[in-house]
């Protein structure tokens, strides 16, 4: 089970990757109600809500350059 790297609440890491399971790389996902997730730093990083997504994308950007 993920943590949540902002808020510690524990991510269903299956239940994202069902959601998210057609996008990549931070595209759009299909339902975020389940949580969500992030290819961030060389790695995936799993978040409850997508409030907690936001907000961890506007401390340490997407790891691309634009
Ligand atoms: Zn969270």
């Amino acid at each position: 089970m993920a943590q949540c790297p902002m808020c510690g609440k524990p991510v269903d890491e299956a239940a994202v990757r069902a959601a998210t399971s057609q996008t990549a790389f931070g595209a759009r996902e299909v339902d975020p109600a389940a949580g969500t997730r992030q290819f961030h730093d060389g790695q995936w990083y799993y978040f409850d809500r997508l409030e907690c997504r936001t907000k961890f994308m506007a401390q340490f950007g997407t790891g691309r350059k634009p």
